[in-house]
This record gives C-alpha cells, sequence and structure tokens, in this order.
C-alpha cells in the first residue's frame, strides 16, 4: 500500500470520527432538554464520587502495608479485609496504569505493590505441600555464559555456582518444590495452566513481577525482586538465603 493511501486513510477516519461527534452534539442540542443534561452530570457526579471512595479505600488498604514489616521477617504485614482483594484488582491496576503514562515512578510504584501484595499473601496464612509450590524464575538469572542449554527445568544445570540457578537447584531438590524457567509472562502464565500449584513463589524484575501476579487471578504469588548487577535482563541474581526463608515459610510442615 502506497504511503497516499496511509494518509488517505487516516485522514477519512479522523473526518469520519468528527463527523459522527458533530452530528451526536448536534442532535443532542436539539431535542435534549436543560433538564435531561443536569440529570446525566448528577449521575456522572455519583459514579465519580464512588471511584473516588473506592480509589480512597485501595489507597487507606496498601498505605497500611508499605512501611510496615520487611518482608524477609515473613509474618503477615495486615490482616486482608473484604476490601483488600478489590484494591489489589482495581486501585493498583490503576495506579501502575497512571505511573506507566506520566512515567512517574514506575519502579517505585511497582515495588509498593509487590511488597503489599507479599504482606496480602502472607497474611493469608496460606501453606501448601512442597509438591504444590511452584517456583518462577527469569531466564536472565542463568549465567549469559553458560553453556547448557535450560528447557524448563533446572535438570541440565551441572551447579557449577557461576549464577544462582546452581543453589535454587539445590534447594528445589532439597525442599521437594517444582521450579520452572520462564522466558516471559506467557511462559510463566502456561507453567501455571500445566503444573497446577497452590502458590506461587516468583523471581522477577519489578516490571515482570508487577504484571505477573496481576494476571494470576486467584492464586497467591509471592514476589522476589532479582537484582541486577549487570543492568536489566543479563547475569541477574537472587539471594538463595532469602528464597530458602520463603519456601520454608509457605511449605507444611512434614510430620
Ligand atoms: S550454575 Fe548451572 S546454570 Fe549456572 S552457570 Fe553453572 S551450570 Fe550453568
Amino acid at each position: 500500500m502506497g504511503q497516499n493511501n496511509y494518509f488517505r486513510n487516516l485522514s477519512v477516519t479522523i473526518m469520519g470520527v468528527l463527523f459522527v461527534l458533530t452530528a451526536v452534539t448536534v442532535i443532542a442540542a436539539v431535542f435534549f432538554s436543560v433538564e435531561f443534561y443536569r440529570a446525566v452530570f448528577f449521575i456522572i457526579a455519583i459514579l465519580l464520587v464512588l471511584f473516588l471512595l473506592f480509589l480512597l479505600a485501595g489507597f487507606i488498604i496498601i498505605s497500611r502495608s508499605s512501611g510496615k514489616n520487611e518482608a524477609t521477617t515473613y509474618r503477615p504485614g495486615f490482616s486482608g479485609s473484604l476490601l483488600t482483594p478489590v484494591a489489589f484488582r482495581f486501585f493498583m491496576p490503576v495506579l501502575l496504569f497512571a505511573s506507566d503514562v506520566f512515567n512517574y515512578r514506575k519502579e517505585e510504584i511497582r515495588r509498593v505493590y509487590i511488597k503489599a501484595n507479599n504482606d496480602y499473601v502472607l497474611s493469608l496464612g496460606k501453606k501448601v505441600p512442597p509438591e504444590k509450590l511452584l517456583v518462577i524464575l527469569p531466564h536472565c538469572l542463568q549465567w549469559s555464559e553458560c553453556g547448557y542449554r535450560m528447557r524448563e527445568g533446572l535438570n541440565e544445570c551441572r551447579q557449577c555456582n557461576r549464577c544462582s540457578l546452581g543453589k535454587i537447584k539445590e534447594l528445589a531438590k532439597k525442599h521437594g518444590v517444582m521450579v520452572t524457567l520462564a522466558t516471559g509472562g506467557t511462559s510463566a502464565r502456561k507453567a501455571v495452566r500445566d503444573l497446577k500449584p497452590g502458590l506461587v513463589v516468583a523471581v522477577a524484575c519489578e516490571r515482570d513481577l508487577s504484571s505477573g501476579i496481576m494476571d494470576v487471578r486467584g492464586l497467591p504469588v509471592y514476589g522476589i525482586i532479582n537484582e541486577r548487577p549487570n543492568g536489566p535482563c543479563r547475569d541477574t541474581l537472587v539471594d538463595a538465603g532469602e528464597l530458602e526463608k520463603v519456601l520454608r515459610y509457605f511449605i507444611t510442615e512434614r510430620n
């Protein structure tokens, strides 16, 4: 298609939309009374007040979590209320969207979300048998010069300990949990669908963790942010000690 066609299509579309808007405005001006407009604005005002209250409730709920216990203490940071899932489902996506659009402190906002989510997951007090706990790891944890090709699990890892995966493989074997490597959101979702865990511990950057937590509905996901001393997506690290503490917290005690 020539450039002229693109130009023509876009121009015609914009003018078409403007024409429809103009027609609707003219019809509204001619046929509707002042009372009608007053009623419309009244309804809009009520909806805006409800939305504002909703955001306020979400803000209070999330604020109660941030700044309290450090996640590394593995104690519930706040007791969940009926509104808590609503705050996570609606308030935080609005906030994350706004921080994306205005490019305002995206990483910090995502970190608050991840921490609040972790506190909420801890407050649920849920424990699962090890075989129902799935650890999802990002591919960038693998040493970039490692010659072994990891597909989904860590079977190929020779535990040379040049990267965090060697230690994680050992932890997975020791605690009997499932581990999968994800190349992104799609493969992480597929792993959750296929393996049907009761709880997920996910390691990733702030962006992937916050979007992953939002994607997975009805399944507790505890997030651990990876360290990126070599920049994003390359030879990242995770504190295996912290990971083990989290695993111990969520796994049911064996009798
Ligand atoms: S620990 Fe495993 S994945 Fe990491 S470099 Fe060694 S063999 Fe490769």
